[in-house]
């Protein structure tokens, strides 16, 4: 079925006891077993059942199976954050002594990891041009367990080559993972150009509300990890810390999400709450009406914009001149989303008056809700950057990012237009 309809279906039929149209928030910490065969058979992953909700959850369980279809995957595993989502992710086949190639177009939170928190822990991430797809080649080592990118860059705005991307990782025998959060399933499914794990942020397009926090990983079932015992031994070789299981043996094309959850979420826990999941999945119902508003308001912005005598420059792929707009009509039915950045010929000044101004729109650090943000990243998420340190992150002192909402164009509009008229 199309997107529309298993936003709305995919993942669960009215509870056969209780008959509950909505999905229900099964707020339980534990799960009873029906007697100690049925303990250990859960325990040996013989039988598919709840044990502890760390682990997994019925609620979460709904969001899952949606997003899995959603994406066209076999398995998914929602977690805390989306900060969890990419950590476990790589932590499923990565860990001291490997590393991972990704691109230099990322999320500010994901960069930090990266080049921070994960090389304390011995995972090396070496970084590749966003511009050329074949500066990764040279960087893959036979330690390389991962190539990533955003399909989407936050907030560069750029549209990754994901098949090009998908065929030097695939050449090389790594796995392609994609960050879709800025696309949605709605514009983007990576797993049609070749990636093989997905990354989202349910906080942001997914939930749309700004009301939550959480993260998924999605799994496409279709690399090959039994090809590559030894580069992926931790899903070849039996785990000691459950009790001697092959993933690959045990789980087929889900031995991946297996492990993330019986490893990285059962032992380090970052899990998503029943709540957030139900909240979650009331935001997921609307994702294509909402992305279809915000894509057609971030577009006439856009415009808007780029006609504008005080702006200097617009960047958003959904512009016939961007440098990304060729990869938006392959993989982003056209559109860069709801976030574009701009400048204005006042520079940092015009940026902070214009910020200030601004009375609809909501100034604060987060993106994909259904009311209109504004962001100025020199001054706030950016601030303790040097001149030198913005430019290599493609963040310039002028610049301005609009996360676009669902409101009337009008109103978005003459709010831009009183306050570009105090710059
Ligand atoms: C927000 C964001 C994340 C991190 O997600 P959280 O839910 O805030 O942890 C990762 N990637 C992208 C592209 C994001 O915008």
């Amino acid at each position: 079925m199309n997107i529309q309809t298993v936003a709305i279906h995919g993942g669960y039929n009215p509870d056969p006891n209780t008959k509950a149209v909505a999905v229900p928030i099964y707020q339980t910490s534990s799960y009873a077993f029906d007697n100690t065969q049925h303990a250990a058979d859960l325990f040996d992953l013989k039988e598919e059942g709840n044990i502890y909700t760390r682990i997994m959850n019925p609620t979460q369980g709904v969001l899952e199976q949606r997003l899995t279809e959603m994406e066209g995957g076999v398995a998914s595993l929602a977690l805390a954050s989306g900060q969890t989502a990419t950590t476990y992710a790589i932590q499923t086949i990565a860990e001291a002594g490997d590393n991972i190639i990704s691109s230099n177009s990322l999320y500010g939170g994901t960069y930090n990891l990266f080049a921070h928190t994960f090389p304390q822990l011995g995972i090396q991430v070496k970084f590749a041009n966003h511009e050329d797809p074949s500066s990764f080649t040279k960087l893959i080592t036979e330690n390389t367990k991962a190539i990533y990118c955003e399909s989407i860059g936050n907030p560069l705005g750029d549209v990754a080559d994901l098949e090009a991307l998908a065929s030097i990782a695939h050449k090389n025998g790594v796995p392609l993972i994609v960050d879709n959060t800025v696309a949605s399933p709605f514009l983007c499914q990576p797993f049609n150009y070749g990636a093989d794990i997905i990354i989202h942020s349910l906080t942001k397009y997914l939930g749309g509300h700004g009301n939550s926090i959480g993260g998924v990983i999605v799994d496409s079932g279709s690399f090959p990890w039994s090809k590559y015992k030894s580069r992926f031994n931790r899903l070849n070789e039996p785990d000691p810390s459950y009790h001697g299981v092959i993933y690959t043996e045990a789980l087929g094309d889900a031995a991946f999400i297996g492990r993330a959850r019986v490893v990285p979420l059962r032992n380090m826990g970052a899990a998503i709450s029943p709540f957030n999941a139900f909240l979650i999945l009331q935001g997921i119902e609307t994702l294509p009406l909402r992305m279809e508003r915000i894509c057609q308001n971030t577009q006439i912005v856009a415009e808007h914009l780029n006609r504008h005598e005080k702006v200097s420059w617009v960047n958003y792929a959904g512009l016939p001149d961007n440098l990304y707009h060729g990869n938006a009509d392959k993989y982003t039915k056209s559109s860069g989303s709801g976030i574009l950045t701009f400048g204005l010929k006042s520079g940092f000044n015009g940026a902070t008056t214009f910020q200030d101004t601004l009375k609809l729109f909501t100034r604060l650090v987060n993106i994909g809700d259904c009311k209109s943000l504004v962001c100025h990243p020199a001054s706030t998420t950016h601030r303790q950057l040097s001149d030198t340190e913005l430019v290599e992150v493609g963040v310039s002192r002028e610049m301005i990012r609009l996360s676009l909402g669902i409101e009337h164009i009008d109103d978005i509009i003459n709010d831009l237009e009183q306050a570009l008229k105090h710059v």
